[in-house]
């Protein structure tokens, strides 16, 4: 498989997807009643056909087995495997990028950075490899051994959100296979289309590779009803899942019913404090990046600013001024900064999330649907900024470029007014003052897994370990030891003398 496709960003999108979904192979897929359609001119790309509840449940017995032989393989050679991955996804990075373009409506430079994010993880995965260190600890009893060991756990099933359709796969499965297990994978019923892609570039890596077993990748395609199967299925011990956060309810109460384990990755409601000091050119920047790049639909995306009320008039205009020379459009285009919404029923949200806002006497500037030559069933809009003036919060994710701003008087009061809301995922804070971006960072500053200084909410590296806590769901994926979820621990202790010393000094003599 070589996909042939090079970009030709004048050409209209219809006419690119054929093309790209051609030089995939991924053409022709009709055959099913699940609708797959481009946000960009909402044309339709495919009908693809959902797995039956047996299709699914013989996915997940094929995992099983292959389960049973990679844990054998020694961890630097599955290393090896995953260094093929990430080679076959540098020859098709351009590619793959352009189908999560047309398929997710992210720009051209987003596209390549979450594939090049796949890359990395690969990188880092591959060192991992030979790293998936244990412990010795001193035993309490004389001639004993005592050590803590990590081995796989068994096929993981990964269920994943629409906006990083391969990127999220790539941090499961990269750290996944290093560590010796399988992988089912479901992802959005809104982007199947890319991980089938992808489902090939791991096929490419498998036959370069030459030793992985069938069934080391299994996806499945289906809608909430397939992630909750495999929610339900005890043959899979963990479950990693990234979506909404009424979603991450479900699968943590059907993976907890039965005892198993899960890696949640949930919504966030991110925000930026905004002190006095700041570096104004940089905290804009950072801003708009964070609140608008990739439509408002990241995870991390800003959706608060708590700024000094000494700053916030002159951060209000220039914020209003870099919204209104955003560019807003076809994401294949170079210029184009600000692409579509997933779909209809994101634009309705995000409606009603801006009526809400102006009852409750937020200031509303832009929100409006734009662009609409480009297709009835697309949906751009100018990215919103709702003015607040008193000390209200909002506690609920509009997946949308909606940018709460409001004003601040006390440090404290910005840091608990970010802590307020029910999620926990990212957090910023733009300061020159040492003592305040300590203080943001420090045991009683802000309460979210990421916490930066000087840098927006969003756009995380994959060196860290990468999630939230309260309703973002506290898992933790990507790097530093955010391996260990995917591997079970065992305690090991060894005698190597001719008595049998208790611990405690219990004694128990017959
Ligand atoms: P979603 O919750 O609608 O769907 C996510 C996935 O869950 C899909 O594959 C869907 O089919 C599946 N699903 C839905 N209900 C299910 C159920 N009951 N059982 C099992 N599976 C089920 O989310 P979305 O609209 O695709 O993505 C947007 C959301 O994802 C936002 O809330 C965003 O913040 C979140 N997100 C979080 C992270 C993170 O790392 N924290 C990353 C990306 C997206």
């Amino acid at each position: 498989m070589r996909p042939t496709f090079s970009a030709a960003p004048a050409e209209p999108a219809a006419t690119q997807a054929v093309r790209i979904l051609q030089s995939w192979g991924l053409d022709g897929l009709d055959t099913g009643d699940l609708e797959v359609r481009s946000p960009i001119d909402g044309t339709r790309l495919a009908r693809l056909a959902c797995d039956s509840p047996e299709d699914i449940d013989a996915k997940v017995g094929r995992a099983q087995a292959a389960f049973e032989t990679w844990r054998q393989t020694p961890a630097p050679v599955r290393g090896a495997f995953v260094r093929e991955l990430a080679e076959v996804l540098r020859e098709l990075k351009s590619e793959l990028a352009a189908l999560v373009t047309l398929e997710c409506g992210k720009i051209r430079s987003e596209a390549e950075g979450e594939v090049q994010e796949m890359i990395d993880i690969c990188d880092f995965a591959v060192g991992l490899s030979r790293q998936l260190h244990g412990l010795t600890i001193a035993s309490e009893r004389p001639q004993h051994k005592m050590f803590e060991t990590w081995h796989p756990i068994g096929p993981v099933g990964v269920i994943s959100a629409f906006n990083f359709p391969v990127a999220v796969w790539s941090w499961n499965a990269a750290l996944a296979l290093v560590c010796g297990d399988s992988i089912v994978w479901k992802p959005s019923e809104k982007t199947p289309l890319t991980a089938l892609a992808c489902a090939r570039a791991f096929a490419e890596a498998a036959r370069r590779f030459g030793r992985a077993p069938e069934g080391l990748l299994e996806v499945v395609i289906g809608r909430a009803e397939a992630g909750a199967q495999l929610a339900a299925d005890r043959r899979l011990p963990l479950i990693s899942a990234t979506g909404s956060t009424a979603m991450g309810r479900k699968v943590a109460q059907a993976v907890g019913a039965r005892l198993g384990r899960s890696l949640l990755e949930l919504g966030g409601n991110n925000a930026i404090v905004l002190t006095p000091s700041a570096d104004l050119d940089l905290a804009v920047q950072a801003i708009a990046f964070g609140a608008i790049g990739t439509a408002g639909q990241r995870c991390t995306t800003t959706r608060r600013l708590f700024v000094h009320e000494t700053v916030y008039d002159e951060t209000l205009a220039r914020l209003e001024a870099a919204y209104g020379r955003a560019p807003v459009g076809d994401p294949f285009e170079a210029q184009t900064l600000v692409g579509p919404l997933i779909d209809r029923q994101a634009f309705e949200g995000m409606q009603a999330a801006l009526a809400k806002a102006a009852q409750d006497g937020g200031r509303v500037v832009g929100g409006e649907r734009v662009r609409e030559d480009l297709g009835a069933e697309a949906y751009y809009v100018r990215p919103a900024l709702v003015a607040h003036s008193g000390a209200e919060n909002v506690f609920e994710e509009t997946f949308a470029p909606i940018l709460h701003v409001f004003r601040y008087r006390d440090l404290e009061d910005a840091i608990r007014r970010n802590n307020d809301a029910p999620q926990g995922l990212s957090s910023a804070i733009f300061t020159t003052d040492l003592r305040e971006a300590e203080l943001f960072t420090s045991a009683t500053g802000s309460d979210c897994g990421i916490a930066n200084v000087n840098i927006g909410t969003s756009g995380a590296e994959i060196g860290g370990a990468f999630g939230g806590e309260k309703d973002t769901g506290g898992g933790r994926e990507s790097g530093s030891d955010a391996w260990k979820a995917y591997m079970r621990r065992q305690t090991q202790t060894t005698n190597y003398g001719r008595t049998l010393p208790l611990a405690q000094g219990v004694r128990f003599e017959l």
